[in-house]
């Protein structure tokens, strides 16, 4: 199917979505462009889309056989997959693990420093107002989410933080924060509450567990170059470097 046939629903900063095949399907499209700072900072990150469609796809898999509802159905090409459409809910959900970027910031903890157990964090979904930090009060008093779905959100985002700290530690990588989004899926069976949107390097945090060297997209934020090296290493780590890459990962 031609890509221009396709409706566009929405498009963000790093991917499109297409109306799917299927009634209640979406088709995500992974671009390569990249921004940071509420959009101030805009660039290219060469073959990114590609690779984060990947470990997005293997992730939402990996996590779907532990029984956490993800909106991946399956892969379609090298920079789609098909998804399942849901009601994005507009409160991104961060787990940390470590402290760093924005925490180490508000607070003045040194980036790095362990954090005696999960901080779970909410922000509010809205790019005028740049993503803010919010309570659960704020949460439930806008109605952007029912308290049932607060604590669906907060018990899956520490499963899924749990399983993907000891996945990323069998490959030498240490999960130090990450950011979820959730959505809601209507069906004959009523609704339910999905895992959204992707898991990938640029949405967390990944230190190589003896270097400490940055895997994400830190890499691009703080101009610290060999970015597209990173991205590549986490697929070649996960096992799921797309083949052309892998050429020219070893070249
Ligand atoms: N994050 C994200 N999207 C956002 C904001 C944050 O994916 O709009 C991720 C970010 O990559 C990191 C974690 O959430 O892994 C915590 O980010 P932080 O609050 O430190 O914000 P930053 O200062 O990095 O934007």
């Amino acid at each position: 199917m031609s890509r221009q046939r396709r409706r566009l629903v929405y498009e963000g900063k790093a991917k499109a979505l297409f109306e799917g095949p299927e009634p209640g399907t979406l088709v995500q499209h992974f671009k390569d462009d990249a921004t940071a700072f509420n959009n101030q900072k805009r660039g290219t990150i060469s073959g990114k889309g590609v690779i984060n469609n990947r470990i997005s796809a293997h992730l939402m898999m990996r996590l779907g056989e532990m029984d956490i509802p993800t909106h991946f159905l399956r892969p379609l090409n090298m920079r789609e997959q098909l998804v399942r459409e849901v009601e994005i809910i507009p409160v991104e959900v961060v787990v940390r693990n470590v402290a760093a970027g924005s925490l180490s910031k508000r607070l003045d903890i040194k980036e790095g420093t362990p954090l005696p157990r999960p901080l779970i964090e909410w922000y509010f979904k809205n790019d005028e107002l740049n993503d803010p930090l919010v309570l659960d009060e704020h949460i439930l008093a806008f109605g952007w989410a029912a308290e049932d779905e607060l604590d669906e959100m907060f018990g899956y985002a520490l499963r899924i933080n749990d399983y993907l700290s000891g996945l990323f530690h069998a490959i030498n990588i240490r999960l130090i924060d990450i950011k979820f989004e959730f959505g809601r899926h209507f069906s004959d069976e009523g609704m339910h509450i999905l895992l959204a949107d992707e898991i990938s390097p640029d949405t967390s945090r990944l230190w190589d567990l003896e270097t400490d060297d940055k895997l994400d997209k830190d890499r691009f934020r703080r101009d610290l170059g060999k970015i597209e090296e990173a991205y590549q290493e986490v697929a070649r780590r996960l096992g799921v470097l797309p083949k052309s890459d892998r050429a020219e990962a070893s070249a």
